[in-house]
C-alpha cells in the first residue's frame, strides 16, 4: 500500500485555491498515514508570488498548528516544490537552508522561460526541438543544484504538446534518448529519488509521469529510490491513483517508496 502523498498543494500556491485543512481531511477520509505538503516556488516567473514564496514561514506555522490539531492521526510534513531555473541555485540552497524542510521536489516547469502548459511556447516548434531544450535544461539544473531530494515528473512537458505539432527530427530524438538515461544517472548517482506523479492517471495522458518506460529505463539503469505524489491542487485528487501506480511498481520490479523527514530518507513497502 502507498500510505504517503508526498506532492501535493494548496493555497499556498498560486495555483490552487484549497485550503491546506481540506487537503489534510482528505487525506486522513482516505487513511493516509501521512501527507507532504510541497507548495510551490517558481520564483522570477509566476507575476504575483504566491503566499508560501512571500513567506514561508506562514506555511510552516499553518503545518504546525495542524499538526497540533490532528496529532496521531495523520502525520504532515513540510517540503516545497522548486521551480528549476538556472540562476536560481543559490537562492534555493539558501531557501532550503533556512527553514525546517523535511522534503525538497525539483521540477522543471519552464524551458527556454516558458511553461510549456502554455500553447505559445510551441508555437512555430517541432516536438523534439522543444523536448530536447526542456531535458537540457533539466540536466544542467540539476548538476547545479544539491538542495532536492526528488526529481518530479520528469516528463512533464509530454502533457501538453498541442495536437497536430510535428514531430520533429531523428538526430534531435537521438540526442534526446542519449540524455534521458544521463538524467538517471545522475539521480542513481547523487542518490536522490525519482518521483511517480499520478496527476496524469486523470488526464489525457492516462499514464504516470515519467512513463512506464522511463520508470522501466531508470529500474535497468539501477535506479531504486521512488517517492510518490499526487501532485493535488483540490482536495479530490488526494492520493489519486495510488493503487494503479503501485501495481505498476511491483509489476516493474519495485518493492519499496521513500518518505522523507527532515530531509531524511525512509523507506516503506509498497
Ligand atoms: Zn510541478
Ligand atoms: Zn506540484
Amino acid at each position: 500500500m502507498i500510505l504517503y502523498d508526498f506532492h501535493l498543494h494548496s493555497s499556498f500556491s498560486t495555483d490552487s485555491d484549497a485550503p491546506l485543512q481540506e487537503m489534510i481531511e482528505e487525506a486522513q477520509r482516505q487513511e493516509l498515514s501521512g501527507v507532504c505538503v510541497t507548495e510551490h516556488l517558481d520564483r522570477d516567473f509566476v507575476p504575483e508570488p504566491g503566499l508560501f514564496e512571500a513567506d514561508p514561514g506562514k506555511v510552516l506555522q499553518e503545518i504546525r498548528r495542524l499538526q497540533r490539531l490532528y496529532g496521531e492521526r495523520i502525520e504532515i510534513l513540510f517540503g516545497m516544490e522548486l521551480g528549476l531555473q538556472e540562476h536560481l541555485g543559490p537562492y534555493y540552497e539558501n531557501l532550503a537552508a533556512a527553514y525546517p524542510f523535511d522534503f525538497l521536489i525539483a521540477s522543471q516547469h519552464l524551458v527556454e522561460g516558458k511553461d510549456p502548459y502554455e500553447k505559445n511556447a510551441w508555437t512555430g516548434r517541432t516536438v523534439s526541438s522543444l523536448l530536447l531544450s526542456y531535458y537540457e535544461e533539466m540536466y544542467e539544473n540539476l548538476k547545479k543544484m544539491t538542495a532536492w531530494d526528488t526529481l518530479a515528473h520528469l516528463d512533464y512537458i509530454i502533457r501538453y504538446v498541442p495536437e497536430g505539432t510535428p514531430e520533429g527530427e531523428k538526430e534531435e530524438w537521438d540526442k534526446i534518448n542519449e540524455l534521458l538515461p544521463e538524467i538517471l544517472r545522475l539521480l542513481i548517482m547523487q542518490g536522490k529519488c525519482l518521483e511517480i506523479n499520478t496527476a496524469g492517471l486523470r488526464t489525457s495522458i492516462k499514464r504516470t509521469n515519467p512513463s512506464r518506460e522511463l520508470i522501466s529505463l531508470y529500474r535497468d539503469l539501477g535506479g531504486r529510490k521512488l517517492t510518490i505524489g499526487s501532485d493535488a491542487h483540490d482536495p479530490a485528487w488526494v492520493g489519486y491513483g495510488f493503487e494503479k501506480a503501485r501495481k505498476m511498481l511491483k509489476e516493474l520490479g519495485f518493492s519499496a517508496y521513500s518518505i522523507f523527514r527532515g530531509r531524511k530518507e525512509t523507506e516503506l513497502p509498497l
